[in-house]
C-alpha cells in the first residue's frame, strides 16, 4: 500500500491506515515535513483557531500569542503528528508516474520502483499554481509572480503592485502590501467578506452541510459560497478598516508597461501578484488515463470512480467535504483508509 504526498492529508491517511493494522508506506517528494505550510508566505495565518484545525488522534496546541495561528505553527505541528505516530514516511521520494500492472499498481518515483495492491494520492495543489489567461500576460515588462513565490512586502517597498484575486490568498496578501506598496487590489467581483465574528470553522460547517444535503438528494445549499469568500483574519480586518483594502475591477489585458481596463484606464505597474488559486498535482497519475473534466478525476467518496484500488485525498470539496483542510481531510481519510481495507481483504 503506498501512500504518495506527506503533507496533512498524507499524514491523515498514515494514521487511519495503521489503524487499520496495513502494511504501508508514504512518498514525499520534500525533504522535510510540512507539506505545502513550509512554502507559504512569512505572514499567512490559519483561517481558524488551533483547536479546530487538527488532524485525527492529535489537537493542534495552541500557539502563544496568536489566536489564528501562522504557517510555522502548523510545519511543528504537522512535524510533530508524523513522529508521535511513528509514520513510514520516505522522503524526498517523488512520484513519476503510477501504471497498472494487472493485479498490482507499479509506482514509478525519482528513487526506484513500488508496487502496491492500492494508492491513496494526496499531492495538493500547490505544486500546481493556476494563471489566468490574460491578454498581454506575456508583454508586461515588469514582474509577475504566483502566490506560491510571493514571500513578504519587503520585496516590493516602494513598488506600484496589483494583487489579482478576491480569495483568501489575495486578500492576505494585499493586506500584507497595504502599507509600504502603492496597491491596486483587483477582484473579478466585489469582495464578499465573512462575518467578523466567524472564520473557518464556518466554512467547514458549511462545506459538511452542502455534502450532506447532496448525499440526502436534498436541494444544493452551495456550502461555502453562501457565506463569502474572504475570512476576516485580524491582518486582513485591519488593513480593511483602515481604508486600506479598495478593491478595484479586474483589469482587461496587461501591456508593456501595466494594467488597462476596459474603459480605457491605464496604471503603470512595477509588479503583478496572481492570487489566482492552484489546480490539483496529478500529473503522476496521467498513466492510468483517468482524468476527466477540469483535470480531475471522477470519484466516488475518495475512490477513483474507473479504479477502485486508487484514492484521492485532499484536493478539494470533490474528495470529500472540506477535505483540503487540516480539520476536515480526517474523515474522507478515515474512509479512504477503511475502503483500502476492505478491497485488500476482499482480494487475499
Ligand atoms: P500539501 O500540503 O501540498 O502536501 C502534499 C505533499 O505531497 C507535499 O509535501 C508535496 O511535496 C507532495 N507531493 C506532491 N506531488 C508529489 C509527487 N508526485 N510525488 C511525491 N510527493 C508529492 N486549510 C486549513 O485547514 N486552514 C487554513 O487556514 C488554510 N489556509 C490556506 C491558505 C492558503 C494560501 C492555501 C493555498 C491553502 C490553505 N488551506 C488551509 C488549505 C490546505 O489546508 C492546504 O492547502 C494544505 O497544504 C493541503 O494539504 P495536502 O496534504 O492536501 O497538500
Amino acid at each position: 500500500m503506498v501512500v504518495i504526498g506527506g503533507g496533512q492529508a498524507g499524514l491523515a491517511a498514515g494514521y487511519h491506515l495503521r489503524r487499520q493494522g496495513l502494511d504501508f508506506v508514504v512518498l514525499d517528494a520534500r525533504a522535510t515535513p510540512g507539506g505545502a505550510w513550509r512554502h507559504a508566505w512569512d505572514s499567512l495565518h490559519l483561517f481558524s483557531p488551533a483547536a479546530f484545525s487538527s488532524l485525527p488522534g492529535r489537537l493542534m496546541p495552541a500557539q502563544p500569542g496568536e489566536e489564528y495561528p501562522e504557517a510555522g505553527h502548523v510545519v511543528a505541528y504537522l512535524s510533530d503528528y508524523e513522529k508521535r505516530y511513528g509514520l513510514p514516511v520516505r522522503r524526498p521520494v517523488q512520484v513519476t508516474g503510477v501504471h497498472d500492472e494487472g493485479r498490482l499498481l507499479r509506482v514509478e518515483t525519482d528513487s526506484g520502483t513500488w508496487h502496491a495492491r492500492a494508492v491513496i494520492s494526496a499531492t495538493g495543489t500547490w505544486w500546481r499554481p493556476f494563471l489566468p489567461a490574460v491578454p498581454g500576460r506575456g508583454d508586461f515588462a515588469g514582474r509577475q509572480l504566483h502566490t506560491v513565490s510571493y514571500r513578504g512586502p519587503q520585496d516590493f517597498a516602494g513598488r506600484r503592485v496589483v494583487v489579482v484575486g478576491g480569495g483568501n490568498s489575495g486578500a492576505q496578501i494585499a493586506a500584507d502590501l497595504a502599507y509600504d506598496t502603492e496597491l491596486t487590489w483587483v477582484t473579478r467581483r466585489p469582495p464578499r467578506y465573512l462575518a467578523d465574528d466567524i472564520d473557518g470553522r464556518a466554512l467547514f460547517d458549511a462545506a459538511t452541510a452542502r455534502r450532506r444535503a447532496l448525499d440526502a438528494g436534498r436541494a444544493d445549499t452551495a456550502g461555502v459560497a453562501s457565506l463569502g469568500d474572504i475570512v476576516a483574519v485580524p491582518p486582513v480586518r485591519e488593513a480593511r478598516d483602515a481604508g486600506r483594502l479598495k478593491a478595484s475591477p479586474m483589469f482587461e489585458r496587461l501591456d508593456r508597461d501595466g494594467a488597462v481596463w476596459a474603459d480605457g484606464t491605464r496604471a503603470p505597474v512595477d509588479a503583478v501578484i496572481w492570487c489566482t488559486g492552484f489546480r490539483p498535482a496529478l500529473s503522476h497519475l496521467a498513466p492510468l488515463g483517468l482524468r476527466g473534466r477540469r483535470g480531475h478525476i471522477a470519484t466516488v467518496g475518495t475512490q477513483a470512480a474507473d479504479e477502485p484500488r486508487l484514492h484521492l485525498l485532499g484536493y478539494g470539496d470533490w474528495t470529500g467535504p472540506a477535505s483540503a483542510t487540516l480539520i476536515g481531510v480526517g474523515r474522507p481519510a478515515r474512509d479512504a483508509a477503511r475502503a483500502v481495507a476492505e478491497l485488500l481483504d476482499a482480494s487475499r
